[in-house]
């Protein structure tokens, strides 16, 4: 995959590119990756590349013209590039998204700064606005980092156990289980017995079960969307005679 970044800070993405996961799949050849800076590109030996808003108001605009020429050497070296720009008013980034995305070969990500950019570049261009919460930050980079980094994580090879990006939140609709590592005692908290039973199909169960109770009780917008396995419906089932069990003994003992 090769994805290039439209940016005024291509030493940001040394977060990506030269740490963890996504540091070591580039070192791996199996992704690469470029920053194009649109200064490169502005009509001025300074290389300023905004300017004051038509209208008025606080702030500055990215000028559509540095910005044209930054995508179009961009598209030169990938010319079927997928073209994103991380926005505020986008469509929000889901998991399905990071999926769909890793099916490309080729992505130009653009990063805004100041108010933003000058709204012809979109006229011109088929761009993509993609949107990382319903929140406001100072540039696109950290979006677009985001974006990148849970895109490569559904490359082949990326991560070092396939499974992880199944079994991570969101992978099958539900949210991941909890997870307990040695020591077997904390603070005087234990770890769930048929964790250290070796018994796999009970933990695998265990496991599920969690998840499903977890993802009922924190995203009631995903449980609403799962149509539940007949083997999840029977844990749903326990779960709910659990609860029930457990208020009893509650109200017995008030
Ligand atoms: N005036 C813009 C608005 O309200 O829509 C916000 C500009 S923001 C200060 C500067 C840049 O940060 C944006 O151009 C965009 O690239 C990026 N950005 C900010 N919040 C974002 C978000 N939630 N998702 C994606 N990108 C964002």
């Amino acid at each position: 995959m090769y994805i290039q970044a439209i940016t005024l800070f291509p030493e940001m993405f040394a977060a990506l590119t030269e740490y963890g996961v996504t540091g070591r799949a580039l070192k791996q050849g199996l992704w690469r990756f470029d920053a194009l800076n649109p200064r490169r590109f502005a009509d001025n030996k300074l290389g300023y590349i905004d300017d004051r808003p038509f209208g008025g108001g606080p702030g500055m605009i990215m000028q559509a013209p540095p910005l044209q020429a930054a995508l179009d050497a961009a598209r030169q070296q990938a010319e079927n590039a997928v073209t994103i720009y991380l926005s505020p008013q986008g469509k929000p980034l889901t998991h399905d998204m990071t999926v769909a995305l890793a099916q490309q070969e080729n992505l130009i990500v653009l990063c805004g700064r100041y108010e933003g950019i000058d709204e012809r570049l979109f006229a011109r261009n088929a761009i993509q606005e993609i949107c990382i919460g319903d929140f406001v930050v100072s540039g696109g980079e950290l979006p677009a980092m985001m974006l990148i980094d849970a895109v490569l994580r559904h490359r082949p090879q990326v991560l070092g156990d396939e499974r992880s990006a199944q079994e991570d939140s969101f992978g099958n609709g539900l949210l991941d289980c909890p997870h307990y590592t040695r020591p077997v005692e904390f603070c005087g908290l234990g770890v769930p017995e048929v964790l250290l039973s070796g018994n796999h199909a009970a933990i695998a169960q265990w496991r599920l079960k969690q998840s499903l109770q977890r993802t009922r009780t924190r995203r009631p917008d995903l449980w609403e969307r799962r149509s539940l396995t007949p083997q999840e419906s029977r844990l749903l089932q326990e779960i709910l005679s659990e609860q029930q069990d457990n208020s009893i003994s509650e109200q017995e003992k008030t």
